[in-house]
């Protein structure tokens, strides 16, 4: 018998990674904007802070290049129309498969019923998955920006068991965030294995900790 009958994944940072060219989009985001350029991706991903807002990406990016504004001393600068030019020019098809992302979810298939919960809303994450070529992989899809309430709150998760008809304690959420996937399993009564960018999880305790993804097929099969 397999440890879970229900698997749960995060998508960006998961299963997926963007491809984009960052240098391309960073000088056609300064040229639409008819900004003379200044800075560089990896300084303007250093002032990003937390994960991505799906509500707000033009926001979330502007305030990343108004912090970079005053380092470089820009302040005739509307950052703000930066990170518009920067959201719109951000192709959500340019998305590639996590290595081991493929054996993870064949996987997780072949031992549970398989589940995508994503804060994302279902207009950009659907372009990735239909891209990815994983739409019908997942026997449920759950878009938390379309639901009230996004992870770490237990509602998406609810709704994805739901939909499975399978008990909390019986399924595994695997995810990149320690605030939004690890806390919302645990809030929702789900195990926890987080995909590690080295950091100490502390105060977060999820029950399994992996180098990759494609430790997921580990972590299923070799506890049967
Ligand atoms: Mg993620």
């Amino acid at each position: 018998m397999t440890p879970f009958d229900a698997v749960l994944f995060d998508l960006d940072g998961t299963l997926c990674r963007r491809t984009q060219n960052t240098e391309q989009l960073y000088r056609e985001t300064f040229a639409r904007a008819g900004v003379e350029p200044f800075g560089d991706p990896r300084s303007l991903w250093g002032e990003l802070s937390g994960p991505p807002d799906h509500d707000d990406q033009a926001g979330y990016l502007g305030r990343g290049f108004a912090r970079l504004a005053a380092q470089h001393d820009r302040p005739e600068v509307d950052p703000l129309a930066l990170g518009r030019a920067m959201a719109t020019l951000t192709d959500d098809s340019e998305v590639a498969l996590c290595p081991g992302s493929p054996a993870a979810l064949d996987s997780a298939d072949d031992t549970a019923q398989l589940g995508l919960v994503t804060n994302g809303p279902e207009r950009r994450q659907r372009v990735k998955l239909d891209t990815l070529g994983i739409t019908d992989r997942f026997d449920t899809r759950v878009y938390a920006f379309d639901l009230p309430r996004r992870k770490p709150h237990a509602g998406p998760f609810d709704r994805a068991l739901d939909t499975l008809d399978v008990a909390p304690e019986r399924a595994l959420h695997v995810g990149n965030s320690l605030p939004y996937d690890i806390a919302g399993a645990h809030n929702a009564g789900l195990a926890a294995a987080w995909l590690t960018d080295g950091d100490d999880p502390a105060p977060y305790d999820p029950e399994y900790v992996l180098e990759s993804v494609a430790e997921v097929d580990t972590l299923l099969t070799g506890s049967q």
